[in-house]
């Protein structure tokens, strides 16, 4: 009996022990199974804070863009404005120069009067010293010699080579020129040039002695360079070079409508049996705004004029 409640005793007590730790193991696995989802809340918080993360910075990438895109609009108008303004300046500007140059024009006028007056320059055809001396293939000067007084030395902003002698020209042709040089700019933006101004009878003696023909070169003692008033322009080549120059055009354009208005005359335009010479659209000869603009109004040439 005593046995058997000492075994009774044993088995209970295993019992308990093996109630406590199952229900140890029990405690266990709830805690384990509270631990792993504790984590995975954790984790899913964290994505969520990621995914907010990710999210914003899309949004202040975003903003970002839309801010350099106001700034680039903003620096784009900016510079539209500022060349706007440039654009009216030098229109403006550019107005000024003309308005000016109309007032020098005027002035410049006055003062060739008074250097005409002052010269005690005679307007007959044949005196050596006239301004509208007269000379042609079969017309000469009076005195093979003959050397114009107040001969000046061109700008060298208008010629070809300012260091080549021949780039001289009498006083009053060179104000006309300059002031229609000045106009030529301003209207075209581009420059007068002389290639070839006043010869003298030995330079023009010893030019036909090398390769001038007399259809292109006068004669020496016959040409219109040595009166100091005339002048060959850019390039003084031939009449089809000229004939396929845009650019050349463009300037024989421009004299053609303005020059006389400074007293110059192309003189020879029209291949005429007068004086036998080939269309020169480089050569242009001062006469004197008078007879410039009457030659230019009744589209006669200078040979013409006097035969
Ligand atoms: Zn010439």
């Amino acid at each position: 009996m005593k046995n058997l409640i000492n075994e009774l005793k044993s088995n209970k007590l295993k019992l308990s022990l093996f109630l406590v730790i199952l229900l140890l193991i029990i405690y266990l696995v709830v805690i384990l199974i509270i631990i792993y989802n504790k984590k995975q809340e954790i984790k899913l918080v964290r994505q969520d804070i990621e995914i907010k993360r990710i999210e914003s910075k899309k949004m202040i990438d975003k903003l970002l863009e839309i801010k350099i895109n106001e700034k680039k609009q903003f620096e784009e108008q900016e510079e539209l404005r500022i060349k706007k303004e440039q654009e009216q300046k030098e229109l403006e500007e550019k107005n000024q120069k003309i308005n000016n140059n109309e007032a020098n024009t005027s002035n410049t006028k006055n003062t060739l009067n008074y250097s005409v007056n002052e010269e005690n320059t005679v307007f007959d055809p044949v005196s050596d010293n006239s301004i509208k001396k007269f000379v042609t293939s079969n017309k000469s000067f009076n005195d093979k010699k003959y050397v114009p007084s107040g001969l000046v030395k061109i700008s060298s902003d208008y010629v070809y080579d300012s260091k080549w002698w021949s780039q001289v020209l009498r006083s009053v042709a060179n104000e006309a020129l300059q002031s229609m040089a000045k106009s030529f700019f301003e209207e075209t933006w581009e420059k007068i040039e002389v290639v070839s101004a006043y010869r003298s009878y030995a330079y023009q003696k010893w030019i036909k002695a090398g390769w001038c023909s007399d259809k292109f070169c006068a004669k020496a003692w016959y040409s219109e360079h040595q009166t100091g008033l005339a002048m060959d322009l850019w390039s003084a080549t031939s009449n089809s070079t000229w004939k396929n120059s845009e650019k050349l055009q463009k300037y024989y354009k421009w004299l053609d409508e303005n020059a006389h208005k400074y007293g110059f005359h192309n003189t020879y335009q029209k291949w005429l049996k007068i004086d036998w010479y080939e269309i020169e659209p480089w050569h242009w000869r001062y006469v004197w705004v008078d007879l410039a603009t009457n030659l230019r109004n009744n589209n006669m040439t200078l040979a013409q004029y006097y035969n």
